[in-house]
């Protein structure tokens, strides 16, 4: 079959539309979704400051939601044109107050943490989530694990309390169905504290995933979880 010039250029065309998809679409391999505890930011900062709406809920609050390699290794800022444009996720303000309050000085709205998380790590997954898509996939997320309910359903408090790192990884399971991270922080008074919790997401953003690979814990064996 002879192939004339136009039939070759669609077929470079194709070619060069697919190598595109495959570039956009291998970019990360799945998300750590991280949740933070507030009484813990505040003992160890020793100082926080409150967002101006008022003291967050005693709830963990969204941290981020990470794009990461199975290696540990992470992109970041992978969009120098991409700003943090509050007019795509208005509707969503309120929500994100609620569930991803800021709690760093000085007190400020929230807007500077979004826009740090959108352009630090949510940049690197526009080939699978546009701006609105990743704050609505963070949400959503949040929904799907409530871990302060996980905790107190099996006796963990948030009552400044000591716990055992396996109890609250247990109770995180048990609840979820996935093994969380857990990574600790330490106060002025030297006591472990739980500060953070990792759950694994799909490319998607809408899955939770058995982790390919747990962040480093830094947790004694004995965890306070501090009043808020
Ligand atoms: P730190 O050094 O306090 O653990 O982390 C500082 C910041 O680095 C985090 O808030 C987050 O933006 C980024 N970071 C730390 N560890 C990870 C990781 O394992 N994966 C990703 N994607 N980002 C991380
Ligand atoms: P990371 O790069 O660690 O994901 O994001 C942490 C950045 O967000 C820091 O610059 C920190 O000052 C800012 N930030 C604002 N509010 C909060 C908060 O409530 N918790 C944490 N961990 N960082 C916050």
């Amino acid at each position: 079959m002879k192939l004339n010039l136009c039939s070759i250029t669609i077929i470079n065309l194709f070619l060069l539309l697919n190598f595109s998809v495959l570039c956009l679409s291998q970019d990360f391999d799945f998300f750590y979704f991280v949740q933070q505890w507030p009484g813990s930011y505040c003992d160890t900062k020793q100082h926080c400051c409150y967002p101006k709406t008022g003291k967050p809920a005693a709830d963990f609050g969204i941290h981020g939601l990470w794009p990461n390699y199975n290696d540990g290794g992470y992109p970041s800022n992978c969009d120098p044109d991409s700003r943090f444009d509050k007019s795509e996720v208005s509707d969503l303000i309120r929500t994100m107050e609620k569930e991803w309050p800021t709690l760093s000085c000085p007190s400020n709205d929230g807007i500077k943490f979004w826009t740090h998380e959108w352009v630090k790590h949510g940049t690197c997954s526009e080939s699978e989530l546009d701006q609105r898509q990743y704050f609505e996939a963070a949400i959503a997320l949040k929904r799907k694990a409530n871990l302060l309910s996980a905790l107190t359903n099996a006796g963990i408090e948030p009552n400044d309390e000591f716990y055992k790192l396996e109890e609250i990884r247990d109770a995180i399971k048990e609840a979820i169905g996935y093994t969380p991270g857990i990574e600790c922080n330490v106060d002025s008074l030297g006591n472990s504290q739980l500060y953070q919790v990792y759950l694994c997401v799909d490319t998607s953003g809408a899955d939770f995933i058995e982790c390919p690979l747990l962040p480093r814990a830094r947790c004694g064996s004995s965890i306070q979880f501090p009043k808020f």
